[in-house]
């Protein structure tokens, strides 16, 4: 659905929202269309404002807006972007960096030889020792693994990745792969090149397969069975949670405690309490039936709640105090079910 560009059924976050500012910024940076610092705040304001008129034009989302409140350390990330976009015009003015730096292009759009697999690639330094491929993310890179941080998994396969299509595409491997934070911080990513490959054979089957299941004309329905693969970590961020069966049978069926916090159920009682807040309790459906309450749900956030309907859906709640007690979060979208 997203390659279609349909709109997502659940709200994007305030801070990927100000991810996309960011990405833009930087990009705009590179391109030159930003020409000092001094046209920082004006462009940051102009790509807000974009943002948020797509946030008001949503039932969704429109009260995330301004992004300025909703967004966590909001004024931290735009002075993190400001460094970045100085950081990027001291290297330039540097003449130390373009001994070393060849070239720097930005936004490549790589592919391999047969045009199978292929992937936007942030930047491409080269160097005199070779090329450099550059991946700028403006969240968190790293992740706890047991007691140490290390550089994401999707991070390093999408990087890995990168090098494997970069080398069907022009027969030579990059000499370097880096991802590089808003921070300033970037990372290295070691690589073997027959694990690059590996990857990049794994990424032909898939698409082997996607094709064979598109073409044999089977329904939607079907086809959403045959080729999605739901489990908490893909699932998480996912925007079309609320339309896709294969997630919604899955979650059924294992254990909760990693999924979304999401519920598919029957309503079996709604009050408007004294702070005008809503409060529901809704019968799970899942194989204990358990009741679970949800509180503090703004009317005007949920034009599901005004029908007459006892099949609902509730969608990334947050907890609250025991395991069947839930909360609205800045995220919390309800649906009602046929
Ligand atoms: S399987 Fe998960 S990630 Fe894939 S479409 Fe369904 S909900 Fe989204």
């Amino acid at each position: 659905m997203e390659s279609n560009r349909f709109p997502g059924l659940l709200p994007r976050s305030p801070s990927a929202r100000c991810g996309t500012v960011i990405h833009r910024i930087i990009e705009a940076a590179a391109k030159k269309k930003i020409n000092e610092e001094d046209d920082f705040e004006e462009y940051w304001n102009r790509c807000i404002m974009i943002e948020e008129k797509e946030m008001a034009d949503s039932w969704i989302e429109r009260h995330l807006v301004p992004l300025k409140k909703s967004t966590p350390k909001y004024e931290l990330k735009k002075y993190q972007c400001l460094l970045a976009i100085r950081s990027m015009f001291n290297k330039t003015r540097s003449h130390a960096a373009y001994d070393i730096i060849n070239k720097i292009s930005r936004e490549i759009w790589l592919e391999t030889q047969n045009k199978v697999v292929g992937g936007l690639v942030d930047a491409i330094i080269s160097t005199k020792t070779g090329d450099i491929i550059v991946d700028y993310k403006t969240g968190s890179i790293t992740k706890l693994i047991g007691n140490h941080e290390a550089v994401q998994e999707i991070y390093k396969i999408q990087l890995q990745l990168y090098a494997a299509i970069y080398n069907s595409a022009f027969g030579i491997w990059p000499v370097s792969l880096q991802i590089a934070g808003i921070d300033g911080i970037s990372y290295e990513i070691d690589f073997n090149q027959k694990e690059c490959i590996n990857l990049l054979n794994e990424a032909y089957h898939i698409a082997t397969e996607i094709n064979y299941v598109v073409a044999d004309e089977t329904n939607l329905g079907e086809m959403n069975d045959l080729l999605s693969s739901p489990s908490p970590e893909t699932c998480r961020y996912c925007l079309y949670r609320p339309a896709c069966q294969s997630y919604l049978e899955r979650r059924e069926i294992s254990p909760p405690a990693e999924w979304p916090k999401d519920i598919i159920g029957t309503l079996y009682e709604k009050k408007i309490l004294g702070n005008g807040l809503i409060l529901i309790r809704v019968v799970a459906n899942n194989n204990n039936l358990d009741m679970i309450t949800i509180r503090g749900l703004h009317p005007g956030r949920h034009p599901a709640l005004n029908f007459e309907s006892d099949k609902i859906a509730i969608f990334s709640m947050v907890s609250d105090n025991s395991p069947n007690n839930f909360k609205e979060g800045i995220l919390t979208t309800i649906y009602i079910r046929r």
